[in-house]
């Protein structure tokens, strides 16, 4: 049985204002635009009692509170508080699919033993989030993430809510069939014109009543408002790749100039993977040339790697490949991209037994560089990017004699 958590910040950017100006708190707060074709961002739990809520024109809103304080969001500051809400979920499991600035899903399947169970992994969840930005979160928990994202709106504000399996039925039926995501407003006149109003009417509806509505996502439906859902949480690292690139202003064509860029921006995306405390399992070469025709070749290995220096050999033997095939041509932009990434905490699952065989493709010598990148990072995070750079990232001409050509440099 899976543990799916969705939680959910309480009028997220409303909370932050009334959090950051005390003078706001427990006053009807619109964060939204205040021109006449503005619209409501977030509502402060006491405009909500009007009948205001998101994406309402705010002057419907001012017709239905007249007294209400409009504040313009201020999208930096919420990304800031996003940053330390997400850094608490990252301290229980890796698998965080964010909706939103405020709102994820996690799986905490692997992290109970661990944590204990997936109640009291809420429960800290919402006091770390507490404690850190004064603010208050909902938890859904429950085994799927419909049911999770149900439970999280149950009880709202500052609401734990856990949905056991033997509870599906008697918390679902009752709710109105708008609850259910993807269900729209269209669809819900049709559902209640067909005298359907609820989960519990859906889910006992004939295939003769839903397939006009539904068609061949009628048993897909029909599962939804059972409480069957059986989707993955997808991680944002899963989907994403880390990656540098470069515009040249001038084309280059000989293949040193090539290389030493290839090594910056290997070195680039590298420390961008290590910020992200992240490791990448394959590497991607782009290349466009001076005529806009673009390519990419791209290679994965095992095990995957946050050094800079496997990157990089990697990344090499891609863009000598292209060039054999290319030896002249005019590159106009270059690009290293990391992806099948996966967190730092895996890494013994995939590491290679001590003495254990090294992927072939990484040339003898790089393994020494791997304790040397956080070091760099460290330096460069202190004095700036241009403070250490790698020999190979160096343009040496035709010389190929080492770290001594660095001092060269201005
Ligand atoms: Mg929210």
């Amino acid at each position: 049985m899976r543990a799916i958590l969705h939680v959910d910040m309480d009028a997220f950017y409303a909370s932050v204002e009334q959090h950051d100006r005390p003078e706001l708190r427990g006053l009807p707060l619109i964060v939204g635009g205040s021109s006449n074709r503005g619209v409501v961002a977030a509502a402060s739990y006491e405009v909500r009692r009007y009948g205001v809520h998101s994406a309402m024109p705010t002057r419907q809103a001012l017709e239905r509170c007249p007294h209400a304080i409009i504040v313009p969001p201020r999208m930096d500051r919420y990304q800031e508080v996003s940053a330390q809400v997400f850094a608490v979920f990252g301290e229980f499991t890796p698998l965080v699919e964010g909706l939103s600035l405020d709102e994820a899903f996690l799986d905490v399947t692997g992290s109970r033993a661990l944590f204990g169970e997936p109640a009291s992994i809420a429960a800290e969840i919402k006091t770390r989030i507490r404690a850190r930005t004064g603010l208050t979160a909902s938890v859904g928990v429950a085994h799927n993430k419909l049911l999770a994202k149900i439970a999280s709106d149950l009880r709202k504000p500052d609401g734990l809510c856990v949905i056991a399996p033997d509870e599906v039925a008697t918390v679902l039926d009752g709710l109105p069939i708008r609850r259910l995501a993807g269900i729209g407003a269209k669809t819900a006149a049709r559902l209640d014109a067909a005298g359907i109003a609820t989960f519990g009417d859906l889910r006992q509806a004939s295939d003769a009543v839903l397939w006009p509505l539904f068609g061949r996502y009628t048993q897909r439906v029909r599962d939804r408002a059972s409480g069957i859902d059986e989707r993955p949480v997808v991680a944002d690292w899963q989907e994403k790749q880390v990656s540098a690139e470069e515009t040249f202003d001038r084309d280059l064509r000989r293949r040193e100039e090539l290389l030493a860029e290839l090594a910056r921006l290997a070195d680039r995306a590298g420390v961008r993977l290590r910020h992200k405390g992240l490791l990448a399992g394959s590497v991607t070469v782009k290349i466009r040339r001076a005529d806009f025709t673009t390519y990419t070749r791209a290679r994965s290995f095992q095990p995957p790697t946050r050094d800079t220096g496997t990157v990089l050999a990697v990344a090499r033997e891609l863009l000598e490949a292209w060039l054999a095939e290319q030896p002249r041509a005019a590159v106009r932009l270059l690009g290293v991209g990391l992806s099948q990434l996966s967190p730092e905490a895996q890494l013994d699952l995939f590491a290679a037994p001590a003495g254990g065989p090294r992927p072939p493709m990484i040339a003898a010598g790089t393994a020494r560089t791997a304790s040397l990148d956080p070091t760099l990072d460290q330096i460069r995070e202190k004095f700036g990017k241009q403070a250490v750079q790698r020999a190979s990232s160096l343009d040496r001409g035709p010389k190929e004699d080492g770290f001594t050509d660095a001092r060269r440099r201005p």
